[in-house]
């Protein structure tokens, strides 16, 4: 029989990107059966207490709050934030524009194994403020890559990656070790319009190629996916272990650089600095106007979200 949904529980359930065809989706839900939906709040509330614990067993936090988080390192200064983690709640207040947002780590990290949740739960605790504002706003899916088969360049399959960021699906799968970098090319990416800003980006091109031709004057060989065809057996990562991994192209260039910005380091930092000044200037640039830009433009998230999902239904 219909009935009418707590709207307590609904805006619980609710995340804040809300699109029409969600409200849809929405009064669909509105129709399930009401004992069926309680059994799977139960056996959600269940598990995901059970995990809690587990996880505070195991050094996560529950109740951490930071007061001034900044980023400042060699680069750059960011704004000051405050973050306060709850449960799996994490409130991220930016204290120089005044803006909050929350970032939901139960939500964007279902699908895991509690192994996989753990590490990942502890390197997003260890995570500057801006940065997790980034992760709250870009990320709809976090995906692990352990188990998974990471060979995605078709033609050339023996290339391991550490993680890849897919703008056809909006959705990062990565290690725990790679997830900035991959949020920096979910950054990169208007959401599901999946279109790179970097690549329209005449200056951000220019330097590149600006910087390509330095490296490779004084001897360097570029990147190429293609030069690495041990990686497979060896089993070891492409991004973590090159060091000019920067020069593969545009794309990698301004993951990087962002990683550099928001971390104070990256896999290809030295190589960014001696011969990608001008492209990490501009990056300074592309990094705050994205940060301007309102959330609907910068994160166009195609995800339809069945605000039971996280039930389990
Ligand atoms: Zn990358």
């Amino acid at each position: 029989m219909p009935f009418k949904i707590n709207t307590d529980l609904l805006k619980k359930l609710v995340p804040e990107r809300k699109t029409q065809s969600q409200s849809r989706q929405q009064k669909r839900l509105f129709n399930i059966d009401k004992a069926s939906l309680d059994k799977q709040v139960a056996k959600f509330m269940k598990e995901r207490n059970d995990f809690l614990n587990y996880a505070v067993k195991n050094g996560y936090k529950r109740d951490l709050v930071i007061e001034n988080s900044q980023v400042k390192n060699g680069l750059r200064t960011g704004d000051v934030y405050s973050v306060e983690y709850h449960d799996f709640t994490v409130t991220i207040v930016n204290k120089t524009k005044n803006r909050t947002t929350t970032l939901d780590l139960n939500y964007l990290l279902a699908g895991m194994s509690n192994d996989d949740k753990l590490k990942f739960l502890k390197t997003i605790q260890s995570l500057p403020g801006e940065v997790l504002e980034d992760l709250a706003i870009e990320v709809d899916t976090l995906i692990s890559s352990t188990g998974k088969d990471m060979h995605i360049l078709k033609e050339s399959p023996r290339f391991l990656a550490g993680g890849y960021y897919s703008g056809n699906n909006d959705e990062i799968t990565t290690s725990e070790k790679h997830i900035v970098h991959e949020l920096g090319h979910a950054m990169d990416f208007h959401g599901s319009k999946n279109e790179s800003r970097v690549m329209n980006n005449k200056k951000f091109i220019n330097a590149f190629n600006i910087g390509l031709k330095r490296f490779l004057k004084d001897g360097n060989k570029q990147f190429n996916y293609n030069d690495n065809p041990d990686l497979f057996s060896s089993g070891l990562s492409v991004i973590s272990h090159n060091s000019n991994y920067c020069t593969a192209n545009p794309k990698e260039l301004w993951a990087e650089i962002y990683t550099a910005l928001t971390t104070g380091t990256c896999n290809s930092y030295n190589t960014i600095l001696k011969y990608f000044p001008e492209a990490l200037e501009i990056g300074k640039n592309v990094l705050e106007e994205i940060r301007n830009e309102s959330r609907s433009t910068r994160h166009a998230s195609k995800r339809i979200q069945n605000p039971l999902s996280r039930f389990g239904v």
